[in-house]
C-alpha cells in the first residue's frame, strides 16, 4: 500500500515527456546498458543530478552518475562480470568501468543528521527516488531520466533549468546548514551556467556565510576555482562579494577603494572584477586576475595633489596572494605560477629583444607568455589612457617568437661558456665560479656582451681582473 501510494506520487508529480520530445538526452550506449541490466534484475535505475541537467542544457555531460534502488551489493552481483571499484561503499556507491568510462552508481538514499555542518553521520537506504533526489542540493542537480519513464522532475527543476534559476531544494537556511559547502556550490554554479539564484537561495546564503568556517580548504578551493573559471564569474563575484570576503578576509579593503589615479576608472574590486572577466577563463590566469591588486589599499599614499599611488603593491598582492594561497591548500605548481605573476604584473613588456629577453630571463616562455595576458586584461581594464601600452603589447608576441626562434641566449644552459671553460681560463674552483657565469648572463641577456666564447671570456676577463685569474 504504502509503495503504491508512492509510486502514484511519481506519476503525479513526475513531468513524463518522451525521450527526444523537448529535450534531448542522449543517454551513452554504454551506460545505457548499465542501466538496462539493473533493470532486467528487478532494480530501478536512473541517470540523475549533472548529467540530466546538463544533457537538458544542450551541453555535454562530463561523467555520468547512475541512482538506483539495488544495494551496493545487489549492485555488485549485476555487474560481476565487469570491474567494479567500491568507491564509497558506506555512502552507496560503487564505480562500474564502462569501457574506460567509470560510472558511479549509487543506491537512492537519504542522509542522516549533519551534526558537523559537513558530513551527513550516516546515511540510510531507501526505496524511493523521491526520498534520494530530496536530498539534493538544487532544484536543476535532482531530475533524474530514464528513457521509459522520462524525466522525473519532483521540485521544478526543469522549469528553474528553463528559467536558468540556481534554488535549493527545500529550505535554505537548513539546507545550508546541513552542508555549508553547498553555498560557494550555488555560487558556483551560477558562474559557470549564468544562471542566478533565487532571491531565498540568495539571502539565505549570505545570512549562512559563516558556515563555510567549518568547511575544509580544498573543497572551498575546488569550488572557488570553478567559480572563478565560470563566464559570470564577475557578476557572482560583485553580488556576492561578502561571502567571498568570508573565506578571504583580505579582499575586503579592495572594495569600494577609489584609486584616485587618473588611469584608474574603477575602483580597486571593480577594477579585479573587469580583469577577471578579461583573461581566459584558466585556473593560473583568473587567479593571478583575482589577486593582482589586492595588496594596493594596503600600499596606498597621495602626492600633494591629492593623486593616489599604490608603491610596492604588486609584492604586497604576492605577499598576501602566497597567505591565502597557502591557507587554502592550493598546489605548489598552481601556487608558484601564481605568485610568479601576481609579483611581476606590473614589469613593463616591450617588443624590444632586450626586455624580452630579460623577461625571458627572469620568468620563462610559459609565464612570460601568461604574463603578457595578465597585462592585456590589466590593461583594458583601467583607463581609456592604456591604449598606448595595449598597443605596445600587442607587438610582444611576434617579437618573443623572434627571440626564440633565433635561440637568443637568455638562460644559462644557452650560455656559450660553462663553468670548466672559466675555471680553464683561469677562474678558481667555487664560487667565483658561479658569480661569474651570472656577470656573462646578465651581460648577454642585456646586450653588452655576444654570446661567444671568445668575447664571454675576454668580457670576463676584464671584469675579474687579477681577483679571477691566476695569471
Ligand atoms: P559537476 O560534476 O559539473 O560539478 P554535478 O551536478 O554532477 O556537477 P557533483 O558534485 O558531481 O555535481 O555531484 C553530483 C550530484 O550529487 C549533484 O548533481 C547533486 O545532485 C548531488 N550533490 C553533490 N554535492 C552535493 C551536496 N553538497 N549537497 C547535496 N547534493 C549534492
Ligand atoms: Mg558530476
Amino acid at each position: 500500500m504504502q509503495e503504491s501510494g508512492e509510486i502514484r506520487f511519481y506519476l503525479f508529480d513526475t513531468i513524463q515527456l518522451k525521450a527526444g520530445e523537448r529535450m534531448n538526452i542522449q543517454i551513452p550506449g554504454d551506460v545505457g546498458d548499465l542501466l538496462n541490466r539493473l533493470d532486467a534484475n528487478g532494480f530501478e535505475a536512473y541517470a540523475v543530478g549533472g548529467c540530466v541537467r546538463d544533457s537538458l542544457l544542450g551541453l555535454s555531460p562530463h561523467d555520468w552518475d547512475i541512482a538506483t534502488s539495488a544495494l551496493p551489493e545487489e549492485t555488485e552481483r549485476v555487474f560481476a562480470d565487469r570491474r567494479v571499484l567500491e568507491t564509497g561503499l558506506k555512502h552507496g556507491t560503487v564505480t562500474v568501468l564502462c569501457g574506460k568510462i567509470p560510472v558511479e552508481v549509487t543506491t537512492f538514499r537519504v542522509d542522516g543528521a549533519y551534526s558537523d555542518g559537513r558530513h551527513p553521520d550516516g546515511v540510510r537506504f531507501t526505496e524511493s527516488l523521491k526520498e534520494d533526489l530530496s536530498r539534493r542540493d538544487f532544484t536543476v542537480n535532482a531530475m533524474a531520466y530514464r528513457p521509459e519513464t522520462g524525466l522525473v522532475d519532483c521540485f521544478g527543476g526543469l522549469n528553474d533549468l528553463e528559467s536558468r534559476t540556481i534554488r535549493c531544494v527545500g529550505n535554505p537556511d537548513l539546507r545550508y546548514r546541513e552542508d555549508g559547502l553547498r553555498i560557494l556550490r550555488a555560487m558556483r554554479f551560477a558562474s559557470v551556467l549564468s544562471f542566478s539564484l533565487e532571491r531565498e537561495t540568495a539571502e539565505s546564503a549570505v545570512r549562512n556565510k559563516a558556515l563555510i568556517d567549518r568547511i575544509a580548504a580544498e573543497r572551498i578551493r575546488e569550488e572557488f576555482v570553478r567559480l572563478l573559471c565560470g563566464p559570470s564569474a564577475a557578476d557572482i563575484l560583485r553580488k556576492y562579494r561578502d561571502i567571498i570576503a568570508q573565506f578571504i578576509p583580505e579582499i575586503k579593503p579592495s572594495f569600494g577603494f577609489d584609486q584616485h589615479n587618473p588611469h584608474h576608472s574603477y575602483d580597486v574590486w571593480e577594477h579585479i572584477l573587469s580583469c577577471v572577466d578579461a583573461v581566459e577563463a584558466e585556473p593560473v590566469l583568473r587567479l593571478t586576475m583575482f589577486f593582482h591588486d589586492i595588496g594596493k589599499p594596503y600600499c596606498f599614499s597621495q602626492s600633494p595633489d591629492g593623486t593616489g599611488h599604490f608603491y610596492g603593491h604588486p609584492a604586497k598582492s604576492a605577499e598576501l596572494t602566497e597567505q591565502i594561497l597557502t591557507r587554502l591548500r592550493f598546489d605548489k605548481k598552481t601556487a608558484g605560477m601564481v605568485l610568479a605573476l601576481v609579483r611581476s604584473h606590473d614589469l613593463p613588456l616591450s617588443p624590444e629583444e632586450r626586455c624580452l629577453r630579460k623577461r625571458l630571463n627572469r620568468l620563462g616562455e610559459k609565464n612570460l607568455r601568461l604574463l603578457l595576458q595578465v597585462e592585456e586584461a590589466d590593461a583594458k581594464s583601467k583607463s581609456l589612457l592604456s591604449n598606448e601600452y595595449l598597443e605596445t603589447l600587442r607587438q610582444v608576441p611576434g617579437a618573443l617568437d623572434r627571440v626564440l626562434e633565433e635561440g637568443q641566449c637568455f638562460r644559462l644552459s644557452s650560455l656559450a661558456v660553462n663553468g670548466n671553460d672559466l675555471i680553464d681560463a683561469g677562474i678558481p674552483k667555487g664560487d667565483s665560479v658561479g658569480k661569474a657565469l651570472a656577470i656573462l648572463l646578465d651581460a648577454v641577456v642585456d646586450g653588452k656582451c655576444g654570446n661567444t666564447k671568445q668575447e664571454l671570456l675576454e668580457y670576463i676577463r676584464k671584469k675579474g681582473g687579477t681577483g679571477w685569474t691566476s695569471s
